[in-house]
């Protein structure tokens, strides 16, 4: 299974292929984490700077929140710090295109930097949440991020005196119901779907490869490392190629248009 990377003078070839697959068909995207990689958002399960001053095994789980939310909040805030800095690359332009080009019905992705939204996808299914709310655990209520001051401590907290949190899923945290009802909803009638950048797909955004191969739909995977889509033998096409390459290079081949 383990293949080279496509070069570059290889990716029109490449992408004729997956056009070729996905003519005249409604092509659903799902992403990952390796489509942010090239605006330098780094990937949790990556050795960068910032998982290494904040591993999320201590940072990033709901029961640190519930014991020390200041202490989180010092984590969210470096992520802050990080998504402040970064722009949509030509992976995110390619799959916002898509949509526009209408060949596919919006995005469900596990990334929770909003780059997708700012490249100007219309339809953005964050299945671990986004940033740009606040939430409280403890009695449901919901508050846009910049309608509430952090405290002295560095936490907003809530109208019923709790802690806030960023309306991100930490790890031991239930997903958000309702994003995946719309992510299946959403890659119902998908004839192929594209899995671009899961360095680590888990469920139940991994339940949608499933989904549409069930039905007779194709999974092309687009991934730097033949993992975890490939390595699970649920894929159609696997290409071993950076999404910022691939991406443009398909919507090309499929519109005659370049991202
Ligand atoms: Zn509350």
């Amino acid at each position: 299974m383990m293949q080279r990377e496509i070069r570059a003078d290889e990716m029109v070839a490449a992408a004729a292929r997956v056009a070729r697959i996905a003519e005249n068909a409604r092509v659903g995207v799902v992403t990952g984490a390796g489509v942010s990689v090239a605006s330098g958002v780094p990937d949790f399960r990556g050795n960068t700077g910032l998982w290494v001053r904040f591993d999320p095994m201590e940072y990033a789980t709901i029961s640190a929140f519930r014991e020390d939310p200041a202490k989180v909040w010092r984590m969210f805030r470096a992520v802050d710090d990080v998504l402040r800095g970064v722009a949509p690359n030509a992976a995110h332009d390619a799959i916002a295109a898509l949509e526009r080009l209408g060949l596919s019905p919006g995005v469900v992705t596990q990334n929770i930097d909003g780059l997708h939204e700012r490249a100007g996808s219309q339809r953005v299914v964050s299945v671990h949440g986004h940033t740009g709310e606040l939430h409280c655990i403890y009695c449901g209520a919901s508050y846009a991020r910049g309608s509430v001051a952090p405290e002295a401590d560095g936490v907003p907290y809530c109208g019923c005196g709790r802690a806030l949190k960023p309306a991100v899923t930490l790890f031991g945290e239930e997903l958000p119901a309702m994003a995946m009802t719309t992510a299946r909803r959403m890659t119902e009638d998908v004839d192929v779907l594209l899995v671009v950048g899961t360095s680590g797909m888990v469920a139940p955004a991994n339940t949608l490869p499933d989904m549409v191969q069930a039905r007779g739909g194709r999974v092309v995977e687009v991934n730097l490392s033949p993992h975890p889509v490939a390595a699970t033998g649920k894929e159609d096409v696997f290409l071993r190629a950076r999404a910022e390459h691939f991406m443009p290079a398909l919507v090309q081949a499929l519109s005659g248009e370049s991202a």
